[in-house]
């Protein structure tokens, strides 16, 4: 078999139309654009593309945005004092604060103390709450995108053996979540997990999301399956790539890694699943492109449930 690539390009594109008309639309009956405010604190490199790349999207679909650049030895407290306004600012309707934070500054405690209806990353426990009880609530970009991908590919989900690898707050958890709320059977498998390929090769639906470049091989992958591939792992070795790609892909695997050190791999063998598996999502161009479209889908939802608008 010869697994179907499920692209995300299309389908975020697909999203971002959606989202650019309905700010269009909110722009002309209720005379205001959603505001997403963003924090970055430090110097990280890979923040600072992901900052941008947000911002980028938010002027590209008619948002309007706040951006909050703090040196790297700011205080907790300054940082709390800045969350604490942007709660308050009645014209902000989504908040992110971008991971991970400097050593000194406790994630979990900003993490909180951001207003949950404008908690546009989905990580406040009381967001987290409430979709572990199904109810409305802002979902965690990533596995929000998964979704999506499966839906808009017509993967049904209702009824399937959908397994999890990895049990992460920010992917693994919400990722089960939405997948049960979606009517599937739902295993999450971790590190502890005991004979890992017995578990996801009986999945309809397999989510690998472990950081771990290449990690699920054919073994794991029953016939047919859907793979949907989060890790996002950086390889240089080419005797690495070498076990996960083959033909022209192994060639432009190979060119990337002389042209800039490295390429960016997923926690699956994409040559594995395409020899096994049904559908299969890239990496690059899969699930990591759905992450940003989903900020502005929930940045949109914030606004319209704080404002009262249906
Ligand atoms: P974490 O490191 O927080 O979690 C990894 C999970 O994988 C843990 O639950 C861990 O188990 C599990 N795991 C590790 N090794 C094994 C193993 N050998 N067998 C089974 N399970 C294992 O990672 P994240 O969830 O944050 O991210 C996962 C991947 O997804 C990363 O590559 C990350 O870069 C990528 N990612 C991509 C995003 C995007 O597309 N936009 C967004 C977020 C993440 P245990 O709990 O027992 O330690």
């Amino acid at each position: 078999m010869t697994a179907k690539i499920l692209n995300g390009k299309p389908i975020a594109e697909a999203i971002k139309t959606e989202i650019k008309a309905e700010v269009s639309d909110l722009r002309e009956i209720h005379s205001f654009a959603p505001c997403l405010a963003v924090v970055r604190v430090g110097e990280d490199p890979a923040s600072a593309v992901y900052v941008g790349n947000k911002l980028r999207t938010t002027e590209e679909l008619g948002l309007t945005s706040i951006h909050h650049h703090l040196p790297t030895e700011t205080k907790s407290e300054e940082l709390f004092a800045l969350v604490r306004s942007l709660n308050e600012n009645d014209d902000v309707d989504g908040i992110l604060v971008q991971l991970p934070l400097p050593e000194h500054i406790d994630e979990s405690a900003i993490l909180e103390l951001i207003d949950p209806r404008k908690d546009v990353d989905g990580f406040h426990p009381i967001n987290v709450g409430r979709l572990s009880q199904g109810r409305e609530s802002l979902v965690p970009c990533t596995p929000a995108g998964v979704i999506e991908i499966l839906k808009r590919s017509g993967i049904e989900i209702a009824g399937s053996n959908a397994v999890i690898v990895g049990r992460s707050n920010i992917v693994g958890k919400p990722m089960a979540m939405l997948l049960l709320q979606e009517n599937a059977t739902v295993t999450i498998c971790h590190s502890r997990t005991r004979d890992l390929a017995l578990v996801t090769s009986q999945a309809d639906i397999l989510i690998a999301a472990i950081g771990r470049p290449g990690y699920i091989r054919g073994e794991h992958i029953k016939e047919g399956a859907a793979v949907i591939d989060v890790g996002i792992n950086k390889v240089s070795d080419p005797s690495q790539i070498a076990e996960l790609y083959d033909g022209d892909e192994l060639e432009s695997r190979l060119a990337v890694i002389e042209n800039r050190d490295f390429t960016l791999v997923g926690d699956v063998s994409m040559k594995d699943a395409i020899a096994k598996a049904g559908a299969f999502t890239p990496v690059p161009g899969g699930v990591g492109l759905l992450t940003i479209a989903m900020l502005m889908r929930n940045t949109v939802d914030a606004a319209k449930r704080r404002r009262g608008i249906d």
